[in-house]
């Protein structure tokens, strides 16, 4: 059987980037962190920073306060990714992260530092800006320019909500429950396979592969755009609390 890649962002999507940015800046100037606002655009400029402050703040905050070593995980991505990584599907982490010169060894040792005790399971970690240069069957990403990149490509980009996106169309997860509003994971002979998907079902290829569907079930809105992961090999099985090495 063929593996379904899954290309996942980790800042703004696995690591609560933000939350951890917000602290470094509060510390860096000497305020309480709840003096920033937390419904941020995507320059920060409720922050009052320039793209050159941002910069400063950022690499400051990569140094001095271990941003990716500390960054909270955003909750449920382990479990989520758990499930995703048990039925199969192969998680391959892709960030940018690298745009701070010579604090690459810090970057990359804090970055799987982090995957570690976040419990992320992963099988492969690419550091680059270009994600449409790595190869996945479907990704999930938080960032405008990135999501934009990876659709004029032609791949399919799960949005991960975050204030900044909520303009961007289509499929979207608002967080890593698995029955988020737009975002299911499903397979045949699952609960949500019988009561949600039947007639999905007879519609998705015998191979892995990411389907955008309406849904019509008690949980999701009608004709929401829905994404699912489909196999025909073991459907997922909730998490347990010991999981294999990936
Ligand atoms: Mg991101």
């Amino acid at each position: 059987m063929s593996e379904f890649v899954l290309g996942v962002d980790l800042d703004g999507v696995c690591a609560d980037y933000n939350l951890a940015l917000s602290s470094a800046v509060a510390r860096h100037r000497g305020i309480d962190p709840a003096e920033l606002p937390t419904e941020v655009t995507w320059d920060f400029a409720e922050w009052g920073l320039s793209r050159e402050g941002f910069l400063e703040h950022h690499h400051r905050a990569v140094r001095e306060d271990g941003l990716f070593r500390n960054a909270p995980p955003i909750e449920g991505a382990s479990e989520a990714l758990w499930r995703l990584s048990d039925a199969g599907v192969w998680i391959r982490i892709i960030t940018h992260r690298l745009v701070d010169n010579w604090s690459h060894a810090r970057v990359v040792a804090d970055t799987v530092e982090w995957l570690d005790d976040a419990r992320i399971p992963y099988r492969d970690l690419c550091f680059l800006g270009q994600k449409p240069q790595v190869e996945a069957d479907a990704y999930i990403d938080d960032a405008p320019h990135n999501v934009a990149a990876l659709r004029s490509s032609g791949n399919t980009v799960i949005v991960f909500d975050q204030p900044y996106n909520r303009d961007l169309p289509g499929l979207r997860a608002e967080g890593w429950g698995l029955w988020s509003a737009s975002w299911r994971i499903w397979c045949p002979g699952t609960p949500a396979a019988t009561t949600a998907n039947s007639p999905v079902s007879t519609r998705v290829p015998s191979a892995w592969t990411a389907v955008a569907v309406p849904v019509n079930d008690d949980e999701t809105p009608a004709g929401q755009p829905c994404l699912g992961l489909t196999s025909p090999g073991p459907c997922w099985s909730p998490c347990s609390s010991a999981h294999p090495s990936p």
